[in-house]
């Protein structure tokens, strides 16, 4: 048996472990997949968020730079300007003008410069770092508005060092004829420093994609693809981002949408910017969306836990529900076969009663038949045997004497019988258990002095009340002591104690003896008619037959059992009638 289960719980084994496996594989797989989803959908809402925060970044840096761009035409318009290019004496006034023009409109810098690139007046004229002498003519801004159009440039200062954003306009004679440039510096310092607060990741790339601006400072003036030589050359000569070494940022574009900065993934979108041939970049680290996503599986996985938990929960508690269905269906079943086994025994006691009834009453048919049959040459025997006696002398030895004692010996037994014969008597009558006993031992004291037998009464006057037939039940109690009396006929200090007791509200009665006792045997073996150990004549073996009968007439139960200490003892019990019932006797 052993070496049987072994191989299939280790097949069972096998089998939960494979679903273990299926069921590990299955959910990584589902939480791969909800990951995904995750993080494509956070990817799409951040994009759509990124597309509109690149807007808005960029409509700011497209009002920055626009804010003042007409303010050179409108200054070039200023005959203190043609004045200053034409008489240099003028030059003071058209400094002093410049400076309170830029103050008013919060620009960097307002400066003319001749059609050779020198700035002869300069709205920073008073400042220690300014831009009177400097020549400005390899400027693309100076070359553009000299040829007659509005310049415009991103460029490192030349003189101040410091990035900004040039527009340029000729300034023309009252001839129309252009006799110098007007220049303006913006700096757009805080917009950057607000790029920077706001702590997202912004940067401007012009044509050549070297960033202008950005919201990271180390940033600025790095390249996101390589530069020809030749363009390199021409930005050195323009002077544009100054000594600058223009390196390459750590920056791999790996989709329309991403890319990789130092290593880290970005998501991002690019907007050209109106103004100028510039691409403002909004740039977002996914790890803010792989965290949101995990978080996603995270709370996923809690569900399926709290799921798991929860079928779990809900299987013992089916599981405990039917065991305990099953246990209340074991106990029903348990008591449904006690009642059947104690309805069994009560059925076979039922049909033992019967059979001893009918018995008894087979019995009482014949005790009547033979009583009624004995009877008449009984009594004719008696009355012969009367006639002798009153015609012969009296011996003690006659024939006569041992018939008459024969004919009472047959009349002993016939008494015996026809207790069978003679119908239950119905009157009944309350009567004391004390006096009963007291009549009782009237009729054996015969036997008990003969036999010298110390007799112990217990029965004190009056005794409790029964209700039935006092001289049928006497006969009970001459019963058990005629069966006493045989019983102590070998011992050697033959002893009987009879008396009534009350025990648990029910009236006992005792006849104890030293005799040779019970041997084992039980009283309803005891009981049975014609179940005697005496010899033949001196008993029929009905006295406990007929004692068990009367005592049950009397609603009472009769027991026996082997004393401890030899002899045996028997025990009549009786239900008392109640108290006020005898008081109404009475
Ligand atoms: P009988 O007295 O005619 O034998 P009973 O029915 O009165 O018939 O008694 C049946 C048997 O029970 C007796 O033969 C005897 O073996 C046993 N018996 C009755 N009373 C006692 C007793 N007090 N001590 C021992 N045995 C007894």
């Amino acid at each position: 048996m052993f070496t049987a289960s072994a191989p299939k719980s280790l097949h069972s084994q096998r089998r939960r472990l494979a679903a273990a496996l299926i069921a590990v594989f299955l959910l990584s797989v589902a939480f791969l997949v909800i990951y995904a989803a995750a993080f494509s959908t956070f990817k799409a809402s951040e994009l759509d968020r990124a597309q509109g925060r690149a807007d808005f970044y960029r409509t700011t840096l497209e009002s920055a730079l626009d804010r003042l761009e007409h303010l050179p035409f409108i200054v070039g318009q200023d005959p203190a300007v043609v004045r200053g290019l034409t008489d240099p004496t003028s030059r003071d006034a058209l400094n002093r003008r410049l400076e309170d023009f830029a103050t008013r409109a919060n620009a960097e810098a307002l400066y003319v410069m001749n059609l050779d690139g020198l700035t002869i007046a300069a709205s920073n004229h008073a400042q220690a770092v300014n831009f009177i002498g400097e020549n400005y003519s390899f400027r693309p801004y100076f070359q553009t508005a000299k040829s007659g159009q509005r310049g415009k440039f991103f460029a490192i200062g030349a003189t101040t060092k410091r990035p900004g954003f040039f527009v340029a306009e000729p300034v023309r004679n009252a001839a129309g004829k252009i006799i110098g440039v007007i220049a303006l510096k913006i700096e757009l310092d805080e917009l950057v420093e607000a790029w920077q607060a706001s702590g997202e990741k912004i940067l401007i790339t012009n044509l050549d994609s070297i960033i202008v601006l950005a919201s990271q400072p180390e940033w600025h003036y790095q390249t996101l693809s390589p530069i020809s030589e030749e363009r390199l050359l021409d930005i050195r000569n323009m002077r544009q981002f100054g000594q600058e070494a223009l390196q390459p940022l750590d920056w791999q574009r790996l989709g329309d949408d991403e890319i990789a900065l130092a290593g880290e993934r970005h998501i991002g979108v690019r907007v050209p910017v109106r103004s100028q041939p510039w691409e403002l970049h909004f740039i977002v680290n996914t790890a803010g969306l792989q965290e949101r996503a995990l978080f996603v599986v995270f709370l996923a996985a809690i569900s399926v836990a709290l799921l798991a938990i929860l079928f779990i929960f809900w299987r013992s508690e089916r599981l405990r529900r039917a065991l305990h269905a099953s246990h209340q269906d074991r106990q029903r079943l348990l008591r449904e076969i006690e009642e059947r086994k104690a309805t069994e025994k009560a059925l076979a006691k039922t049909q033992e009663e019967l059979e001893k009834s009918s018995r008894m009453a087979a019995l009482g048919q014949l005790a009547a038949s033979v009583t009624h049959e004995l009877g008449q040459p009984l009594s004719a025997m008696r009355n012969y045997i009367a006639i002798e006696e009153m015609g012969a002398a009296q011996k003690p030895d006659s024939l006569a004497t041992r018939l008459s004692a024969l004919v009472r010996r047959m009349e002993n037994i016939t008494r015996d019988l026809r207790f069978f014969a003679q119908p239950k008597q119905d009157q009944q009558a309350p009567f004391d258990v004390a006096k009963a006993i007291e009549n009782a031992v009237e009729l054996v004291r015969h036997d008990l002095k003969q036999r010298d037998i110390d007799l112990q009464i217990k029965a004190p006057l009056p005794g409790p009340q029964i209700l039935g037939n006092g001289a049928r039940f006497e006969q009970v109690l001459v019963n058990l002591l005629r069966n006493a009396i045989s019983a102590v006929e070998q011992a050697k200090a033959p002893r009987i104690e009879l008396g009534w007791t009350r025990e648990r509200g029910q009236v006992v009665i005792y006849v104890a003896d030293n005799g040779h006792g019970l041997k084992g045997q039980q009283i309803e073996e005891l009981q049975e008619p014609f179940r005697t150990d005496k010899p033949s004549g001196e008993g029929m073996g009905l006295g406990l037959a007929i004692s068990a009968s009367i005592v049950k007439e009397h609603a009472g139960e009769l027991f026996a059992q082997d004393n401890d200490h030899g002899g045996a003892t028997f025990t009549v019990l009786l239900p008392p009638i109640p108290q006020d019932q005898t008081e109404g006797e009475t």
